[in-house]
């Protein structure tokens, strides 16, 4: 990768950390998970709103370091009117992609690609996968009819 690639992905990861996106706090939610990845002692909370199985609105809220508040913002930014099944897919790829399996990045893909970067430097992948395993566990408990608030960690991860 080259520097002015790097440059490209900075800046893209820190507009998200400065200004991340999901911010309003919702009246109501259908999925509700929180996490956190002890390496860096980064935590996220999220809440999702459900309309006709598509997401309708959500709320991220990231504190931590500027990879896993960027993705989380990422999250936010591209979650909006996807299906589960959707969420389901898009956070094995942003797995895959992280991990620096192959995998073909969707077109409509939106600022995810500039966390690409990360893979260069294994100990930040459970940053920027915090919001997306948050995710999956939200998705899991309200596809088991949990009522209550999904709980996630990084910790025991591969
Ligand atoms: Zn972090």
């Amino acid at each position: 990768m080259n520097t002015q690639l790097d440059d490209m992905y900075r800046d893209v990861i820190l507009d998200h950390y400065r200004f991340p996106r999901g911010k309003k706090a919702l009246n109501h939610f259908d999925i509700q998970a929180e996490g956190m990845n002890p390496a860096c002692g980064d935590e996220i909370a999220m809440e999702l709103e459900l309309e006709n199985n598509k997401v309708k609105d959500l709320h991220v809220d990231c504190r931590g370091c500027a990879i896993s508040v960027a993705s989380g913002s990422m999250l936010a930014e591209i979650s909006k009117g996807k299906t589960i099944e959707e969420l389901k897919e898009l956070s094995a790829i942003v797995k895959k992609m992280l991990k620096g399996e192959p995998v073909t990045l969707p077109k409509q893909f939106g600022d995810l690609d500039a966390l690409q970067g990360v893979k260069q430097f294994p100990v930040r992948i459970k940053c920027a996968l915090l919001a997306w395993v948050t995710l999956i566990s939200g998705i899991s408990n309200y596809e088991q009819g949990i009522k209550t608030a999904a709980s996630a960690s990084t910790e025991n991860m591969d």
